[in-house]
This record gives C-alpha cells, sequence and structure tokens, in this order.
C-alpha cells in the first residue's frame, strides 16, 4: 500500500511517502533557524513554523512521488512523544486530510519510527534487533522484537539527552547552537583524552553484573558531566589561562561516545541481540559511528545505520512504521485520538478511540 506520514514532534517539519520498503518521497522544512538565537527550541516557535511550512511540504512531497492524495492509501501522524504544541499541528492536519478523503488514520509513535525507517535502508530487519537512539530530545536503548507489536524499553537517559548534553556543553564552550556539529568539527584538532570526564552512571553500584543488573545498568546520565566541563572551564578562567576548547570538546564528547557505545553493546549481548540500529540526529556524529562500529565489530553485532536523512526528524519514519502497522493487519486509530506528548513505547500505533 502507498502510505503518506506526517511528523511534527520538534523542529522539523516532515511529509513522507512511502510503498512497502520503497522510499517515494521525504520533504523535510526545519525551523532550527528561528531557533538559534535562544540557543534551544522554543515550543511556541516550532508550532506556529509547523503551522506554515506543513501544506507547502504536503504539496512537495507528492510531486516528488509523482502521486495524487487520491493515491494514497492510509495516512499516519506521529501522536507522540514530543512537544505538545507542535504535535498538534501534524495531528491536526492529519485529522483534516483523513476527514476529507475517506481515508485510513494511524496515530504512530515518534521513537518506533525512529528504528521501522531502517526498512528504507538497508531492508528487513531481523527479529532480535536492539536500538539506540540519540537526538536532542532522547537518548534510549530499545528491544525490539516486532516492530508492530513487541517494543521494550531497555534503558534511557534519567536527565538530559545527549543531543541537549552536546548543546549545552556548546554553549558554554562558545561554539554556538546546534552544538552537535560545533563539538564533533573541533574535537577532531583536540586531544579525547586530555581530561577524564565523568561516564554518567557506570558506576558499580548502578551497573551490577549481567547476573545481578544494577538499577541503571542499561541508563544514561549526562547532567554531572555538563557540570564537570563547566567546572573545567572555570578552573582555567580563574587562573587566567586560555581554555582549551578543542581538547574539552574532544573529552566531553569521548566521555558521552564511551559510555553511550559500551552501553548499546552491552544491552545488545545480554538480551541476545544480532543487530543494532542507530538513529537520531547525533547518529551524525563522526567519532560515534567510529566508536560503535569498533564495540559492535569485536562483540560480533551487525551494526546498521541508516542515512543521515533518515536519523534525524522526517515524515518517511512515519509512514515506514505505519506500512508495517497496516501490513500487520492493525487496525487504523479514526480521528478521535490526541496527542500524547508522553507516549510510551509500548504504544506503537494508538487503537481506535
Ligand atoms: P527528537 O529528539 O524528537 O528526535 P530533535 O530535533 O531534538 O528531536 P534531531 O533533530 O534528531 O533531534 O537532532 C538534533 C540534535 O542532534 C541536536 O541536539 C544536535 O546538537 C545533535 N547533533 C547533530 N549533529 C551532531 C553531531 N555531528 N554530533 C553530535 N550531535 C549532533
Ligand atoms: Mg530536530
Ligand atoms: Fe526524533
Amino acid at each position: 500500500p502507498l502510505i503518506l506520514g506526517i511528523e511534527s514532534s520538534c523542529d522539523e517539519t516532515g511529509v513522507g511517502i512511502v510503498r512497502g520498503n520503497e522510499l517515494l518521497a521525504n520533504t523535510v522544512s526545519s525551523s532550527m533557524d528561528q531557533h538559534v538565537r535562544f540557543g534551544g527550541v522554543i515550543p511556541e516557535i516550532a508550532a506556529r513554523a509547523h503551522l506554515e511550512t506543513m501544506i507547502p511540504t504536503l504539496r512537495q512531497a507528492l510531486d516528488t512521488a509523482g502521486v495524487e492524495l487520491d493515491d494514497i492509501d492510509a495516512l499516519a501522524v506521529t501522536s507522540g512523544p514530543g512537544l505538545s504544541g507542535a504535535l498538534m499541528v501534524g495531528v491536526a492536519a492529519a485529522k483534516a486530510l483523513a476527514v476529507a478523503t475517506g481515508k485510513p488514520l494511524y496515530a504512530i509513535n515518534h521513537l518506533v519510527a525512529h528504528v521501522g525507517v531502517g526498512v528504507l535502508d538497508g531492508g528487513e530487519l531481523p527479529s532480535d534487533l536492539g536500538a539506540l537512539l540519540v537526538s536532542g530530545g532522547h537518548t534510549e536503548i530499545l528491544k525490539v522484537r516486532e516492530l508492530t507489536s513487541d517494543v521494550e524499553l531497555v534503558g534511557q537517559t534519567i536527565d538530559d539527552a545527549a543531543g541537549e548534553a552536546y548543546d549545552k556543553v556548546a554553549r558554554l564552550l562558545g561554539l554556538g547552537y546546534p552544538g552537535g556539529p560545533a563539538i564533533d568539527r573541533i574535537a577532531r584538532e583536540g586531544n579525547g583524552k586530555a581530561i577524564r570526564f565523568p561516564r554518567g552512571l557506570s558506576l558499580p553500584k548502578f551497573v551490577g553484573t549481567a547476573e545481578a543488573p544494577g538499577k541503571h545498568r542499561y541508563d544514561f546520565s549526562f547532567s554531572g558531566l555538563k557540570t564537570a566541563v563547566a567546572r573545567s572551564v572555570e578552573q582555567y578562567q580563574a587562573k587566567g589561562l586560555d581554555v582549551p576548547v578543542a581538547d574539552i570538546a574532544a573529552s566531553f564528547q569521548e566521555a558521552v561516545v564511551d559510555v553511550v557505545t559500551k552501553k548499546a553493546v552491552m544491552a545488545c549481548t545480554e538480551h541476545g541481540l544480532s543487530t543494532l540500529l542507530l538513529g537520531g540526529g547525533v547518529a551524525a556524529n563522526s567519532r560515534l559511528r567510529e566508536l560503535l562500529a569498533a564495540r559492535c565489530a569485536s562483540a560480533g553485532i551487525t551494526l546498521r545505520v541508516p542515512k543521515p536523512s533518515l536519523c534525524t526528524d522526517n515524515g518517511a519514519m512515519i509512514a515506514a512504521l505505519a506500512s508495517r502497522v497496516v501490513s500487520a493487519g492493525v487496525a487504523p486509530t479514526g480521528v478521535g485520538f490526541a496527542t500524547d506528548p508522553g507516549q510510551p513505547v509500548t504504544q506503537i500505533s494508538l487503537p481506535a478511540a
């Protein structure tokens, strides 16, 4: 079936069109430019931008795919998790389309869609799949036995998301926003071993052992790391020394990437998962890709990293997961649902209201 997916959970307005595992269109419009001067995504501004760009993005996706609304078999939209006001714009647009065309509508989980998008780059996903999602709003390890019915949250951040940590540390170092690409770039000129920053939730009391797992064995924490970077910057300034920005950036990045890759690989090994899929905006990070590839290889885990345009927020991932949900024979959600800013990963598509 031909599926059209709409995404508006954060700062990207996305409309994607897929047929099975085939990607026909993936049009994205980002309001990032409007958030730069605030140093972070402002929910009200993001929602307003979705309102402006939704119809042009839809039009462009249909044109790119060479199809018309009439040709679409089912509609899908992100219902959560995400920013409440931003989600509402996509959901309202999708409901309007569903009512006007009479086509079935599916309310789709944004996080599970970051995994489902894998079918568009590399084909079918195995039933012993792990996923590491790292973005501005998320840091999660998932166990995915079946995309449409069996997804489990294995670990998550207890404070900041990985991308959020990059953004906050970049600000401390005067590198601007968004911080991820800036730190990635300048870290190449620095020494990642210059300063040993803390690896959050890596102490034995949190991690435990495979037999007796600690409460936070697969969880993450980045707020202590951010504070440690701030202290380090202050110490150089207090002594009247130049702040070694490249070394601090590289050492910060090493701390994030070390703990994220270690825990993801450990989760796969201990849960018997043969394949790990990487998703989210931080998947663009060069050091993360390098270390994750190396650690997956030594552990005998197959690593799948979809192309960057499918890792960041987009509509094709919503269409791709919905395509699976439709094929599995799940009933459409209809138009009686609300957004769920905290939608759990176990809620893959919302049931009919
Ligand atoms: P969500 O969390 O809902 O997926 P988001 O808009 O916060 O939404 P993305 O758009 O997927 O997330 O990713 C943006 C984040 O990725 C930002 O925090 C940015 O700093 C980070 N990022 C982008 N490129 C890199 C990079 N090369 N290295 C590290 N972080 C990066
Ligand atoms: Mg974004
Ligand atoms: Fe996302």
